[in-house]
């Protein structure tokens, strides 16, 4: 019939799997969903939804009750209704009671898919659905993810990432040799020193008969003694400067990959498209430039060399506990894999504290941001309190959690090293039979003895190392995730160079939606002329915003195109296609700095007198010379010291010194006072002489000098034409505008 559509299909157990396959018969499975609750009124169990397009079927937690299947000529309406911290799904029936599946608010998204997809079955329209949600789960082991789609720190491949973190030292290839050499000095100075004290005990302490190997005179013995004493000297001092040497090479290193990678990532999120960031949120993604490559670097300068180090020491070490005696060597390692079995397990529930600790750590952090970045809004309904409890109620869960955490850790450890202390009593139980009968020397025993903390030592340590590496890994994975994803190009080739547009513009049957399932705009088409003003018009969430996001090309269409001056603006060189094009919208952003430096952002190099041409254009040369700092006045941080209509007409100036060829305006004026509006609608009207100008206004009078206005309504264009074409025509855009004024007649009324 048509090519295999996307289906939304959870996997389920076996014996779910056969309760739904026996009530769908021979058809096909094309939605399969799993809830968190139970039916309503009942406490234990879950439903699991599913359907064909012929039926629907619903099958709950105690199999006993087999499955309710509904015919989809039964059901009249799908739909989803929100409820607090969750939702419900309802499936309407022509001559049965509604059948309602309840879900948490982990579910809402999976479950409005779900309902759109049963609504289209219903309908007998395409079955059009979004099957790839957000994934809060790792795929492969099922584990909670630690944000939406995330990287599963369980499921990182360490191996690959560690080749791929190396990558990164490769530039500075001396450096890294040393590295190498200094480890294995310091290596190299660790396994010495135990077989000189293995001589002094042998050769200088414990007599030994003349005639035999060693000397037996005190006074040879003593001068022995001095130079085995020296040896044990220089090998402290050759560790002490290898170590020296490690440790400088080690932090210069690991600084300078992370920085090369946060510089890398850095890059790469300034060029990634606006698609990549409508899915995520920004604090998560600062942590990633901040905290991701801060625990990277702490890994590579602290934790990888010492791991590198140890591992190979651990080998060095059972080499020669081997060569000196491999039945006292057995025995001792007789311990081991108890504690390689306790650890692994222990290690498990350890985890699950330590995932705990950060969720709940995380939800403080969100929690704290909202709160603070929110405070007007919190002060001005005067729920300080409010806020001050939901924080002491985290804070305590946070406080036992971290106590929990710490306890769990300490009888870790504590029991490690009870376990490590068997295997040293081990040495002394064998080993000192076998001095006794001679198969020992004691320098052996002593040798061995010294060998063993070395091995036990670093076992503890790498328990712990392992977590942390885990964590600057699935760090850096996160990392790597934004460096793999492919950005906009500034720089591509085989673009068509415009530097000069005139500013043309053509919409050809354009389909777009942020969800390619859930289209936005649907068949657009228009002409534009350059220099012509348009005046785009529609309800609230029409696709306003989205239309002229598209001429700037923060997306691209799903079908149909939009060219400028007869070239499609996807063949068009980026750079000059944003170069050209202005933006001055409702909430205008300004970067901390001096109003100076924000009129001049688009223009670096900008000449003073160009800039206070721009202020005068936009009228707003009168109220920064009124300010005691004139243009070099601080805007504060997101020109919060600036009044709304102040910061609108610094945003216009800054779009009139980029001089661009096409110029949107987006809601403008909506947030500022009648009499500011006034002064910046004058600006906009200098403005727009001689540009492509697409302006989108709340007051629908504003658009006055717009020669035409393009209505849209459900994400088609209804109506084109003039303010008085439109009027006369009585259509949608004539109903727009008598709300409007009886709106503002009520406004006035009451005041
Ligand atoms: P308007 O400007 O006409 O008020 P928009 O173009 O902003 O409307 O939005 C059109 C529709 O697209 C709305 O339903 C809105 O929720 C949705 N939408 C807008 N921006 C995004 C986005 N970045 N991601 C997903 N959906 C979006
Ligand atoms: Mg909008």
């Amino acid at each position: 019939m048509t090519s295999p559509s996307p289906r939304l299909i959870e996997a389920v157990s076996p014996e779910v799997e056969a309760r739904i396959r026996a009530a769908l018969g021979r058809e096909e499975a094309l939605i399969q969903v799993q809830t968190d609750m139970a039916a309503e009124g009942r406490t234990f169990g879950r439903r699991w939804l599913a359907a064909s397009s012929r039926r629907i079927v619903v099958v709950d937690e105690p199999s006993a009750n087999g499955a309710l299947s509904i015919p989809m000529a039964e059901v009249t309406r799908v739909r989803t209704e929100p409820l607090v911290g969750g939702g419900r799904l309802e499936i309407e029936r022509r001559s049965a009671p509604t059948v309602s599946i309840p879900y948490t608010q982990s579910m809402r998204e999976k479950f409005s898919e779900a309902a759109r997809g049963l609504e289209q079955l219903r309908a007998g329209e395409p079955f059009l659905i979004n099957p790839r949600l957000e994934r809060l789960r790792c795929e492969k082991c099922s584990r909670l993810l630690p944000e939406r789609d995330g990287v599963c720190p369980a499921c990182i491949r360490k191996w690959s990432t560690l080749k791929r973190i190396a990558r990164y030292m490769a530039p500075y290839p001396w450096k890294a040799a040393t590295l190498t050499i200094s480890s294995l000095v310091t290596i190299g100075a660790e396994l010495a020193s135990p077989l000189v004290i293995r001589r002094i005990t042998d050769e200088v302490l414990v007599p030994v008969e003349a005639g035999d190997d060693g000397p037996a005179d005190p006074e040879s013995r003593l001068r022995l003694l001095g130079t085995l004493v020296l040896a044990l000297v220089a090998l402290r001092l050759v560790s002490w400067a290898a170590e020296w040497v490690h440790g400088w090479i080690a932090a210069w290193l690991g600084a300078r990959a992370t920085a090369d990678i946060r510089g890398q990532l850095y890059r790469r999120l300034e060029m990634l498209s606006l698609q990549f960031y409508d899915k995520r949120k920004v604090g998560a993604l600062m942590s990633r430039v901040t905290r991701d490559t801060g625990r990277l670097q702490d890994f590579l300068v602290d934790g990888l060399p010492y791991l590198v180090i140890n591992g190979l020491m651990m080998f060095g070490i059972l080499g020669f506990l081997f060569w000196m005696s491999w039945e006292l060597t057995i025995y001792t390692l007789m311990p081991v894999p108890f504690i390689l079995v306790w650890g692994a397990l222990f290690w498990k529930r350890l985890r699950r504290f330590f995932r705990r600790w950060g969720e709940t750590w995380s939800n403080l952090t969100d929690r704290t941001a909202e709160a603070l970045a929110g405070i007007r809004v919190v002060k001005a309904f005067a729920q300080e309190g409010r806020e001050i409890g939901a924080f002491a109620r985290l804070n305590r869960k946070i406080t036992k959690i971290s106590v929990q955490t710490s306890v769990n850790r300490t009888v870790f450890f504590a029991t490690v090293s009870f376990l490590t202390g068997f295997g040293v009593l081990i040495i002394w139980f064998f080993g000192g039979q076998e001095v006794i009968s001679g198969e020992l020397t004691l320098g052996t025993l002593l040798a061995f003895y010294s060998y063993m903390w070395m091995v036990y030592g670093p076992l503890e340590w790498f328990g712990q190392v392992n977590s942390w590496m885990t964590r600057a890994f699935a760090g850096a994975e996160r990392v790597f995730e934004v460096i793999d994803t492919v950005p906009e190009s500034y720089d591509d080739a085989r673009a068509v160079r415009m530097p000069r547009m005139e500013g043309r513009i053509r919409f050809a049957d354009v389909t777009f939606g942020y969800d390619k399932s859930k289209p936005v705009l649907k068949g657009i088409d228009l002409d534009v002329g350059a220099a012509e003003m348009i005046g785009l018009v529609g309800r609230s969430g029409v696709g306003k915003t989205t239309t002229v996001n598209l001429i700037a090309r923060f997306y691209d269409v799903d079908h149909g195109s939009i060219e400028i001056d007869g070239v499609d603006i996807r063949r068009i060189s980026l750079r000059d296609l944003r170069r050209q094009i202005g933006i001055v919208s409702q909430e205008p952003v300004l970067f901390s700095g001096t109003i100076a430096e924000n009129i001049g952002y688009g223009k670096p190099g900008a000449k003073f007198e160009e800039i206070v041409d721009a202020a005068r254009l936009a009228n707003a040369h009168g109220f920064i010379l009124a300010k005691p700092d004139g243009y070099e006045t601080q805007v504060g941080e997101q020109g919060n010291s600036l009044s709304g209509g102040e910061r609108q007409r610094v945003a216009i100036a800054r779009a009139m010194l980029h001089d661009p060829r096409i110029l949107i305006l987006d809601e403008a004026t909506s947030s500022v006072d009648v009499e500011t509006e006034k002064q910046i609608q004058e600006a906009i009207q200098r403005m727009v002489r001689g540009r492509t100008t697409f302006a989108i206004a709340h007051r629908l009078s504003t658009l006055r000098d717009a020669q035409r206005l393009v209505v849209l309504e459900e994400g088609r264009v209804v109506e084109v034409g003039t303010h008085q074409d439109l009027m006369s025509r009585r259509g949608v855009f004539h109903d727009l505008v008598k709300m409007q004024q009886e709106a503002s007649r009520i406004i006035a009324v009451a005041e």
